[in-house]
């Protein structure tokens, strides 16, 4: 493994900021002490930081040389509202604010590659050091596209990573294309008319219509969708009635929707407001859609994963990298980046889990021992793609 010395070296300090980061999570927007603490931090390493970019993100610029190449690496600052169940020192001081996606050492594998870049300045470019807020399902990083981030900090391409856990510690992953679903959100509530359940002859039971539109919209995915493509439809929520003996007057279904082609995610879209217009019309009944769509799919580029590849594998060995590796269901908001700009987003092993701690579960945690593994691709990128002169 071609680990940066300089960078393992410092590595107990490093899983010392992890678990500061850890035991003080904030949610989307809110990170305050977070940037607080990233800001200080690239203070100290010398390095000229830009805050408040989306309300509570930072950029830090590190420059060298003369040429004119810049490229972007991207971490990931918020936490999730959830409980942690876990006992260690570490574990969440804010009750229900949790850090169970890694965005703690997301934020520390940037901070400590930071670090190095600054020292060891073997590059020749400009680095933008993105650290966003809002990651989770509040669209962070369009807060600060929105707020100007390519235009005020132009750059060629932008990295971003995620740690995968169930994927062996050394081990990274990624693909060209698609790697993360676009995520669509949905409410539809149906309005019937209310009446005695036992007397069903006289009024509209929404119940009845909502059960049919939940197994007719599955029908979407096998009947409509390309069988070689994916698309996802979730009810995740079904919300009537209060009584044993009353049929409800309305009734609220809620779920969300994943595909990767924006034809595919039009499509899914459509064929679920016909149905629903066409099962609310012959029940007599009236209908209010919303739907709303969240996050893009994130999309790799060819020229860029070609370039994260060959970092990877110079650090961790081709065995240890997969090139071609399953895209998920899942989705970033990375993804609107991509849109805009070339780059390609990374998966590193955080290592095996035992089922019960996989992303956004309440026992999760960071696994430390990959920080300088992160740091280092991150440090190798940059020496590859603005390499220095001699
Ligand atoms: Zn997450
Ligand atoms: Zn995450």
């Amino acid at each position: 493994m071609n680990l940066k010395p300089d960078i393992v070296d410092q590595h107990e300090i490093h899983a010392e900021w992890r678990r500061e980061i850890h035991a003080y999570p904030e949610l989307a927007y809110e990170e305050h002490r977070t940037a607080k603490f990233v800001a200080e931090k690239l203070g100290q390493f010398g390095i000229a930081i830009e805050t408040g970019i989306g309300r509570t993100g930072i950029v830090a610029t590190i420059r060298n040389g003369s040429s004119d190449r810049s490229i972007g690496l991207r971490a990931d600052m918020d936490a999730l509202p959830l409980q942690e169940l876990n006992e260690f020192d570490h574990r969440s001081t804010n009750d229900g604010v949790m850090h169970a996606c890694g965005h703690d050492g997301h934020t520390t594998m940037l901070l400590a590659a930071a670090e190095y870049l600054a020292k060891n300045r073997n590059f020749d470019g400009t680095v933008h050091l993105i650290f966003q807020p809002a990651e989770e399902g509040e669209a962070g990083a369009k807060a600060m596209m929105d707020d100007g981030l390519f235009e005020r900090f132009p750059m060629d391409a932008v990295y971003g990573m995620h740690n995968w856990p169930g994927q062996a510690v050394g081990k990274m992953a990624t693909r060209i294309g698609p790697i993360m679903a676009a995520m669509d959100i949905f409410e539809i509530k149906i309005i019937g008319r209310g009446g005695h359940a036992a007397l069903p002859h006289l009024a509209i039971d929404p119940i009845l219509i909502g059960a049919q539109l939940v197994q007719q919209w599955q029908g979407i995915v096998s009947r409509n969708v390309n069988p070689i493509e994916a698309g996802v439809i979730s009810v995740t929520q079904f919300h009537a009635g209060d009584a044993w003996a009353v049929i409800p007057n309305e009734i609220v279904l809620r779920g969300t929707v994943r595909s990767f082609k924006p034809a595919t995610r039009k499509m899914i879209a459509e064929r679920m407001q016909q149905l629903t217009a066409g099962i609310c019309s012959g029940n007599k009944c009236e209908y209010l859609w919303w739907y709303d769509q969240r996050f893009p799919p994130t999309v790799n580029a060819a020229t860029e994963m070609k370039a994260a590849a060959t970092a990877s594998t110079a650090l961790i060995g081709a065995a240890n990298f997969n090139s071609d590796v399953e895209p998920s269901t899942g989705s970033e908001d990375f993804g609107y980046m991509l849109e805009e700009k070339p780059g390609c987003y990374m998966l590193i092993g955080n290592g095996s889990s035992d089922g019960d701690c996989l992303l956004h579960n309440p026992h999760y945690d960071f696994n430390d021992e990959i920080i300088p593994l992160g740091a280092s691709y991150w440090v190798g990128l940059v020496e590859q793609e603005l390499p220095a002169r001699d």
